[in-house]
């Protein structure tokens, strides 16, 4: 048996996948997590597909479609509806399309724990004519019931909703649908072609025209009808339920007058949390990978096997590692903040903002995302409604820097004795420039935002240590694993290019050895941003592959001091790495979403801004002979996001004139 989950966003449905299948995809409380099909074997030889969230058949967003294909075309033998409880009304809209279809289905009513008041689920799956499960996470017999609930609905037919023979749908799907579309029924088509549905219109043959006042055309008839219809089958059936209580009052502050301080703290508190906490923690460390290249020196090995696996294996690696206790909180935050409910109101709240940029709020999830792994933030824009604004917030995110980039900023900070400020600095720019692009983006392009999307506002859930622990976990497992593999690869290759030369094999020195004799001819483009030396080439250079490498490989090439002339130097490379091409796994998962090209020009459009950027700022850096350098690129980015915002607002000005002319 082959049996697909469904259902809208954050009702459930991973974490019942996980539970029936018994794995460990991620969850959690926003849009976005699942943003592909997963597909399991459970027991009793029952395949279990993870279908991303969906509010209706007719699909508005990439992972709406993957969703919607699968349901219409794809090979399962039930479909099972996962709803949320207190929100069944508005959940079974989506459900009432499954009806309309005629697919064998299971209504698993979900988060029964947080019911707010009785519900009648036998009186419910009378009247839908399909198996009604009600569960909780909390409920261990879940798998039982719903495996069987499966079986009962493969042996009979959801009951047809009664609007089906609504005489509009009738005279629709007589009178205008040419073809049948194989696998749906007639009723399903005719519905979705009055909601002017291109797709189906399409894959039927139907021209969508602009009929005017013709009445069979009225888009919202059949929302009208499901509703009406979910009204009539739910009265009876459960209490009406609303909004928590104490939901509605954090939101009255979170989302009231202090909004915008709320989120301010929220954010600051973040960041002090991760560096300042991090920092003892990582000296600790450091202090520890020391001690293990001091206890390697002491092996009697061959001198270039010693010196390998001191500097080569230990410092690469552990370079990297010192920053672990950074990457650790970071993620453990953000797995808070998104498990509390939090960033769904951070969305909501950034929506008006993000809109003058040609993106919406949702992308400010995929930018949080970004300041852990750009690869991943680009991977969840999938969830983003709209294809230009899909297209063009996995264009910038990765300029929000990533927490690979974090360890070369606390890193050059570290030595060159710079503040917090100064690392803070860097998110600053890198948001503000992704802004700036974003805006000549919108102007070349004059695309329109996609100015419509429902959002989720779940209510506010107290974390589960369990659970934001295990996501925590599993990102931060990731790095390691990263660090063990494509770090340590990297570091070992480099070493090997740093101490060998061309002819006289191992010198145990860098001068004349492989890497100098290649990045000497590349390093005068750097010249004018301050860091023209061969070794803070090869950093960059092994950037492209894993930004990790960038202060492993410093420390390989003699540390900072031999790197770096001054420290308006290091701090150009601070900007040039926040800035330049993202790295091989980020640019692949471009390639992925919105092709080769694009991938390619982001990393043209990435090295040219960072360029500039690291130009700029160590020029005048010298010319003012300044180098406090915060200064600089705080005064810089602030002037960066006037001059956007201000854009932003002559454009509108522009269309609203525009509009009011015509
Ligand atoms: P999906 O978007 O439908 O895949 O939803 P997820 O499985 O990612 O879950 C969304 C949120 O609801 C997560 O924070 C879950 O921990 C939480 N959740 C899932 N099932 C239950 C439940 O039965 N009861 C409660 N209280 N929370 C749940
Ligand atoms: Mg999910």
């Amino acid at each position: 048996m082959k049996i697909a989950l469904c259902g809208n966003p954050n009702v459930g449905k991973t974490t019942l996948f996980n539970r029936l299948t018994r794995s460990d995809e991620p969850v959690g409380n926003w849009h976005g997590v699942t943003v592909d099909v997963r597909t399991k074997k459970s027991s009793r030889g029952v395949f279990i597909s993870d279908l991303p969230g969906a509010y209706s058949l007719t699909a508005r967003t990439a992972e709406e479609r993957i969703t919607r294909d699968n349901i219409l075309f794809g090979d399962y033998d039930v479909i099972v509806y996962v709803a949320e409880v207190n929100n069944l009304r508005r959940n079974l809209y989506m459900f009432m399309q499954l009806a309309e279809l005629s697919k064998p289905a299971v209504l698993v009513v979900n988060m029964m724990d947080e019911a707010r008041g009785a519900i009648d689920l036998k009186l419910l799956s009378r009247r839908l004519g399909v198996p009604v499960v009600g569960t909780s996470v909390k409920d261990k017999s879940q798998k039982a019931s719903i495996l069987e609930a499966a079986e009962s609905a493969l042996k009979k037919k959801p009951i047809a909703p009664d609007y089906v023979r609504d005489s509009a749908v009738n005279q629709f799907s007589a009178a205008s649908v040419g073809k049948k579309i194989s696998g749906l029924t007639d009723a399903f088509v005719a519905l979705k072609i009055m909601e002017r549905d291109e797709f189906i219109a399409d894959k039927a043959g139907y021209q969508l025209k602009d009929c005017g006042d013709c009445c069979a055309c009225d888009v919202d008839l059949p929302a009208k009808l499901r509703y009406g219809y979910i009204d009539r089958i739910l009265s009876g059936v459960a209490e009406r339920s609303s909004v928590p209580q104490s939901t509605l009052k954090i939101d009255k502050v979170a989302l009231g007058k202090l909004a915008l301080p709320v989120f301010l703290f929220v954010m600051a508190a973040v960041f002090v949390i991760t560096f300042e906490l991090g920092k003892p923690i990582s000296a600790l460390l450091a202090g520890l990978i020391e001690r293990a290249q001091g206890l390697v020196l002491q092996t009697d090995m061959p001198p270039w096997v010693v010196a390998l696996l001191a500097d080569g294996v230990v410092g690469g690696v552990g370079a990297v590692l010192a920053f672990l206790p950074q990457v650790v909180l970071i993620f453990l935050l953000t797995a808070l903040l998104q498990d509390s409910g939090y960033m769904s109101r951070v969305a909501f709240l950034t929506d008006d903002f993000f809109k003058k940029f040609g993106l919406n709020g949702r992308a400010a999830f995929s930018m949080v995302l970004g300041l852990g792994c750009s690869a991943t933030a680009v991977l969840s824009s999938r969830g983003i409604s709209g294809e230009g604004v899909r297209r063009r917030a996995a264009f910038a995110t990765p300029f929000c820097p990533c927490s690979a980039r974090l360890a070369v900023f606390t890193a050059i900070a570290a030595y060159f004795g710079l503040s917090g400020f100064a690392v803070a600095a860097m998110y600053i720019l890198g948001f503000a420039v992704a802004l700036v692009v974003l805006k000549i983006m919108q102007a070349i392009r004059r695309e329109e935002s996609d100015d419509e999307f429902i959002m989720e506002m779940p209510p506010y859930r107290v974390p589960s240590a369990k659970r934001v622990f295990s996501v925590a976990l599993s990102n931060v497992l990731a790095f390691i694993s990263r660090v063990g593999s494509v770090v340590l690869g990297l570091s070992v290759i480099m070493w090997v290019l740093c101490n060998f030369s061309m002819h006289d094999g191992f010198t145990g020195g860098v001068e004349n050895s492989i890497m100098c004799t290649l990045c000497t001819v590349v390093a005068p483009i750097f010249a004018p941003l301050g860091f023209g030396s061969w070794r803070a080439t090869a950093a960059l250079i092994s950037g492209i592959a894993a930004k990790e490498t960038v202060v492993s490989v410093i420390g390989a090439l003699g540390g900072m001091g031999e790197v770096f002339a001054s420290r308006a130097a290091a701090v150009s490379f601070m900007i040039f790495t926040t800035l330049y091409v993202p790295c091989v796994a980020t640019l692949s998962a471009i390639a992925k979403e919105n092709g080769i090209k694009s991938a390619l020009l982001s990393a043209a459009v990435h090295t040219l801004v960072a360029y500039a950027c690291a130009l700029l700022y160590y020029q005048s850096a010298v010319w003012y002979a300044v180098d406090k350098f915060w200064v600089i690129t705080a005064w810089a980015s602030v002037i960066a996001v006037i001059v956007a915002i201000s854009a932003a607002s002559i454009v509108r000005g522009r269309t609203k004139s525009l509009r009011a002319k015509t």
